[in-house]
Order: structure tokens, then C-alpha cells, then sequence
């Protein structure tokens, strides 16, 4: 098999200022905010998996108009990190949920599904979380696009699409961007039924909800769900296999797929999109070469 590279990079990362156009709670644990506005003529839509690192006003404007060019490289953060506390702006990464080009009536707009974690009453949220849950219309925010860790050039016929609920954003947009006669499993755990959101994917692609037990670490129910997984009910080899969620989750269901399922390496795209007791971003070793954490 040729080997395909383990990301697809956008063709620009120029910073991207937008506005908040809508904010929709869609369930417990989901709010849909939708970008626009600003620059949003420029942002080049990708389709699969697509993320960004997202710069978020906690401190107010200020911070947004001091955040560097390339702060998602090494030398950018540093400068990034040089924005006094109080002002600097909360970095995180997302994804794409859904992407609209401009029409007569109205200009681009780009959706992003923040998952709710913890409480924005008692502090226990995330700044990310919080914000989602409490921005209003108007609120500025800068974005850098990263472009996709699901590459299509390691296949799209058939797929293995496994996430917690943080993934559940990507696996819908794969699912969007895949071809009609695509085949394979999605396994998506989320928090509670409601949060369970439903999404348009090719007939052949069966979508198998998990709900998580209270108390219930995240991940690991998807995992059990993919180590009780038969062969049979796995796509016919080769297939191309795409694990996000809690950073256990992608790492231990990958080295499953390679030892256990004999799938190949470069058939797995896998990425860590957030570590249970540990706060984001990913600290600065990380943030050039990892492919596991991006
Ligand atoms: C490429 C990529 C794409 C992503 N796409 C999305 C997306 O579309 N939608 C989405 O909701 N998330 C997405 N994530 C995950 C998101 O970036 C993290 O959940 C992030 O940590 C949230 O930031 P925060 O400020 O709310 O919490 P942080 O300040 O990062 O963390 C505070 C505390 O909350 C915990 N925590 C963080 N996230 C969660 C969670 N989801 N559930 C429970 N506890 C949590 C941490 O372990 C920590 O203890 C993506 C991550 C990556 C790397």
C-alpha cells in the first residue's frame, strides 16, 4: 500500500478573526455555535475532519487583537504566552461540525459543537466549556486552521469511525465528506441519550450509540464496545480505521486494531482530543509533531 502522510495540511493558517453569529443548545451536553462574519471568506473548507486551534475572549477583545501569527507553532506560543494573564485568550482545538458558503442571503457560516463538561455554576467547566455555554451573539474570536488528521488517501470505502462524545463532531462531518457507497462502523459514546445527536452518513455506514454510566470513565465504554466487537462485525480488511476521543481511548483501541485485529499501522488515523484531570492545550513539546495530540 502506498504510504499516505498522517495529516492533510490546510493551504492557509493565516489567523482568522470571526464573530459569533448563533448560539443553539442542542442537549445536555452540546451547544452549537455558529462563526461568521470577519474573515470567514477566507476559511478554506476541507470537509472529513477538519479542525482549528480557536483563541477564545475570556479576557475580553484585547487579547485577541495581541495573539500572534503561527501562535499554534512553537515559536508563536511563545509569544502568545508573553500575552499578559487576564488578557490572554484561551486556546483550544475543535472541529468543523458543519461548514456554509455564503448565499444571497447571507454571508459563510462555520458550526462548531462544544461538549458541556463540569459545572459553569460551581467552577468545575473548562474555560472552553464555559464559554460556549454563556457567549451571546456578537463575541469575537480568532481561529487557525489545522486541516485533517482523518486522511482520505488511506481510504474511504470502508471505515472504522470510533469516538467518545468530543469526536462525535468529526465522525459526522467523515460522514458527510465520505463517498455514497461508503460501508463500515461508527461507535460513538456519549454521556446521556439526548446527547446522542443524529447525523447523515452513507447507508452502508451502521452508527452504534453507547451511553456511558455515570461515574464511568470517559472512553472506556467504547473501547470494551471495540475489544467485544467480532470479527465479523468489523468492515472487511482494509479498512481505515479513525479513534478520537479521551487520550486513552485512541492510543489503547490503536495498538488493539495493530495486535489484536491485524490492521494495518498506516491504515489508523487516531488522535487524543483531550486527557481526563489535565487542562488543554497541549503543552509546547507537543504542538509541533504529534499526531496522537495534535
Ligand atoms: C483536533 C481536536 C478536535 C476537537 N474537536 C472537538 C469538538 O468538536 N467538540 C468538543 O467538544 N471538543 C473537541 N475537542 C476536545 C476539546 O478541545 C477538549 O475537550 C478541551 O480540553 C476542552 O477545553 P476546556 O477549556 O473546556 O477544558 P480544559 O481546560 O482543557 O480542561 C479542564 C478540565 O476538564 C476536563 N475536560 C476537558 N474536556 C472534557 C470533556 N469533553 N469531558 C469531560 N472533561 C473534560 C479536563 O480533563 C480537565 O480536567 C477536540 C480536540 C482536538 C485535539
Amino acid at each position: 500500500m502506498a504510504s499516505s502522510s498522517r495529516l492533510v495540511k490546510p493551504e492557509s493558517q493565516d489567523l482568522l478573526h470571526l464573530r459569533v453569529q448563533r448560539c443553539a443548545r442542542l442537549s445536555e451536553h452540546w451547544m452549537r455555535i455558529t462563526l461568521g462574519g470577519g474573515d470567514i471568506e477566507r476559511f478554506q473548507p476541507m470537509g472529513f475532519d477538519q479542525w482549528f486551534r480557536i483563541f477564545l475572549p475570556v479576557g475580553g477583545d484585547e487579547g485577541l487583537d495581541r495573539v500572534p501569527a503561527k501562535a499554534n507553532r512553537l515559536f508563536g506560543y511563545l509569544k502568545y504566552l508573553r500575552i499578559p494573564d487576564g488578557v490572554r485568550p484561551v486556546m483550544r482545538s475543535y472541529s468543523v461540525r458543519a461548514f456554509r458558503p455564503a448565499t444571497s442571503e447571507r454571508g459563510a457560516e462555520l458550526d462548531i459543537d462544544f461538549v458541556l463538561h463540569g459545572s459553569r455554576a460551581d467552577g468545575t467547566a473548562g474555560p472552553a466549556s464555559s464559554w460556549a455555554e454563556g457567549c451571546t451573539p456578537g463575541e469575537s474570536v480568532v481561529v487557525i486552521d489545522e486541516g485533517l488528521a482523518f486522511n482520505p488517501e488511506r481510504g474511504t470505502d470502508r471505515v472504522l469511525l470510533l469516538a467518545d462524545e468530543t469526536g462525535l463532531p468529526a465522525v459526522s462531518s467523515i460522514c458527510a465528506s465520505l463517498p455514497p457507497h461508503a460501508s463500515g462502523l461508527a461507535v460513538v459514546e456519549v454521556p446521556h441519550t439526548e446527547d446522542a445527536l443524529a447525523f447523515a452518513h452513507p447507508e452502508g455506514i451502521e452508527v452504534r450509540w453507547i451511553v456511558r454510566e455515570h461515574d464511568v470513565k470517559p472512553g472506556e465504554p467504547a473501547l470494551h464496545a471495540l475489544r467485544e466487537l467480532g470479527d465479523g462485525d468489523l468492515p472487511a480488511h482494509p479498512f481505515h480505521a479513525y479513534i478520537v476521543g479521551e487520550q486513552a481511548l485512541p492510543t489503547s483501541a490503536r495498538r488493539h486494531l495493530i495486535a489484536e485485529r491485524g490492521v494495518e499501522k498506516d491504515r489508523v488515523s487516531f488522535c487524543g482530543y483531550w486527557r481526563a484531570g489535565a487542562a488543554s492545550p497541549t503543552p509546547k513539546s507537543r504542538l509541533e509533531t504529534s499526531a496522537a495530540r495534535p
